[in-house]
C-alpha cells in the first residue's frame, strides 16, 4: 500500500513538470484563482453538511471538488492545475478532515495524487482528440462536445480505478470498492457542473459563481440521503436497525399479501452469549457479533433478504417468496455456519459458539408482522427450552 502511494505521488509529480502546448499566461492565471476562491468559498460554506456527513457515514467518500478540478482539468495547464487540486485538497484537510477524523497527512497527499492523476488522464483523452482545452473546443462543434465527454468519462474511470487498491484494505464487496449508486450519482452531477463551470470560465466568466447555490444545495440533498441510510443501520454490525427492518418487513407483508405468496421470518439468539463477554470481554462480543451478522448475511443472500438485529445479540432475518421446508435449510446454513465460527481475539480465537433459531411462514404461522414474530419468538424460546444450538418451526409445536 505504502509502494502503491509512493508511485502515485511520483507519477503525478512527473506529469506535472513535463512540457504542455498551453502558454501559462496572466488569463489562466486569474482563471486558477477564481477556482481556488470558489473551491475554498464552497467548503467553507458547506462545512457544516460536510461534518455531519462524514460522522454519519464514516467510511471515505466522494468529495466534491471536481466541480472545481474537472473545471481545472478543460481550462488549465498541469502545474496550475496542480496548484488547483494541492491548493482545494491541502485547504480541506486542514479546515474539514484532520479536525474531525484526524485524516493523516499522507492520505490527504495520496489522494490528491490520485485525482491530479486523473485529470492528467482527462486532459491526455481531450489533447488526443484534438482540443487540448475548452476554448479549442469550441469551433469544432460536436466534435469538441465528444471530446469533453470523454475526457469527463476518463476522469470518472481513472479515479475509479486508481482507488481501488486503497479500498481493498476496506473492503471487498462492489458497494466498499466502487462506492454506492448515489456516491456515483454524486461524482457524475459534480462532474456535470466541471464541465459547465469550464464552458463558463472560457466565455463569461462572471457566470461561474452561478455554480455555488445548485452545489451546496446537492451536497445537502446527499447529507439528506445519507441519514435515510444510517436512520434504518445497526451502527454496529451494518445490519437493518429494528426500525429499518420493520418498515422493509411491512412492505415484504403488503407485497405477499397482494400477490398471494409467502414469506419466512427467522429469529436467531446466540446461545450463552453473556459468557463470550464474561470470559473475552466487551469488544470480542462485538467483533463475534459482527462476525455473526457476516455469517448470516452470507448464509442468506438471495433477492429480497433482509438481515436486522434486534438490539443486543438477536437478529431477524426476512426471506420472501421462501416456504416450508425451505426455510429449514437456510436456518440450518446459519445455524451451521455460526458454529464454524472463528473469531480473533487477540491472540486467541473465539469458537463453539451457537445460536438458536426460531422459524415462522406466512400465512401460516400468522398475516401481520407482529404475530409472525411472536410465532418465531415462541419457536425460539422452544429451541432455548429444549437444548440450544437448534432451528425449531413454529408449526412443528402443535
Ligand atoms: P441464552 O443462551 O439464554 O440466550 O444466553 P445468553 O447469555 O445469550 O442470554 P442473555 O439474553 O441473558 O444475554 C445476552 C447478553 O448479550 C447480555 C449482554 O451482556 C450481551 N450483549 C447485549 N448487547 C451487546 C452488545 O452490543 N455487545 C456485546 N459485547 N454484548 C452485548
Ligand atoms: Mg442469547
Ligand atoms: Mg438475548
Amino acid at each position: 500500500m505504502v509502494v502503491y502511494c509512493l508511485l502515485t505521488e511520483a507519477a503525478a509529480v512527473t506529469l506535472t513538470l513535463r512540457p504542455f502546448p498551453i502558454a501559462v499566461d496572466r488569463r489562466t492565471v486569474l482563471i486558477l484563482l477564481v477556482l481556488l476562491l470558489l473551491g475554498v468559498a464552497q467548503s467553507e460554506a458547506g462545512r457544516r453538511v460536510e461534518r455531519i456527513r462524514r460522522r454519519v457515514s464514516g467510511s471515505p467518500h466522494i468529495n466534491m471538488t471536481s466541480v472545481w478540478t474537472f473545471a481545472g482539468v478543460l481550462v488549465l495547464p498541469p502545474p496550475l492545475l496542480a496548484v488547483l487540486v494541492g491548493g482545494l485538497y491541502g485547504h480541506l484537510a486542514i479546515r474539514s478532515w484532520y479536525r474531525l477524523q484526524r485524516v493523516p497527512a499522507s492520505r490527504t497527499v495520496s489522494n490528491a495524487a490520485i485525482i491530479l492523476l486523473s485529470c492528467y488522464a482527462a486532459q491526455a483523452v481531450m489533447r488526443v482528440s484534438g482540443s487540448p482545452d475548452v476554448r479549442s473546443a469550441f469551433p469544432r462543434g460536436w466534435a469538441g462536445t465528444f471530446a469533453i465527454a470523454a475526457a469527463g468519462v476518463t476522469f470518472f474511470v481513472v479515479n475509479a480505478l486508481l482507488v481501488l487498491p486503497a479500498r481493498r484494505e476496506i473492503g471487498r464487496t462492489p458497494e466498499a470498492l466502487f462506492g454506492t449508486w448515489s456516491d456515483n450519482g454524486l461524482e457524475v452531477a459534480t462532474l456535470c457542473l466541471g464541465a459547465l463551470n469550464a464552458v463558463a470560465l472560457a466565455v463569461l466568466p462572471g457566470l461561474v459563481v452561478l455554480v455555488l447555490p445548485p452545489l451546496l444545495l446537492l451536497h445537502r440533498t446527499v447529507l439528506v440521503k445519507q441519514l435515510e441510510v444510517a436512520a434504518h443501520r445497526d451502527a454496529k454490525t451494518g445490519l437493518y436497525n429494528t426500525s429499518g427492518w420493520h418498515s422493509l418487513a411491512e412492505r415484504t407483508l403488503a407485497a405477499a399479501a397482494r400477490q398471494r405468496s409467502t414469506f419466512g421470518l427467522l429469529m436467531l439468539d446466540l446461545d450463552h452469549f453473556k459468557q463470550v463477554n464474561d470470559t473475552y470481554g466487551h469488544l470480542a462480543g462485538d467483533a463475534v457479533l459482527r462476525a455473526v451478522a457476516e455469517a448470516i448475511i452470507a448464509a442468506v443472500r438471495g433477492r429480497g433478504d433482509a438481515v436486522g438485529r434486534f438490539g443486543g445479540e438477536e437478529f431477524v432475518v426476512l426471506l420472501p417468496g421462501i416456504a416450508h421446508p425451505d426455510i429449514g435449510a437456510v436456518a440450518e446454513r446459519i445455524r451451521r455456519a455460526v458454529a464454524a465460527l472463528k473469531v480473533p481475539a487477540g491472540t486467541l480465537s473465539i469458537t463453539g459458539l451457537s445460536t438458536s433459531i426460531g422459524m415462522a411462514v406466512y400465512p401460516t404461522a400468522g398475516t401481520s408482522l407482529q404475530r409472525l414474530l411472536d410465532a418465531a419468538d415462541t419457536a425460539l424460546y422452544h429451541a432455548k427450552a429444549t437444548g440450544r444450538n437448534k432451528v425449531v418451526h413454529v408449526a412443528d409445536l402443535g
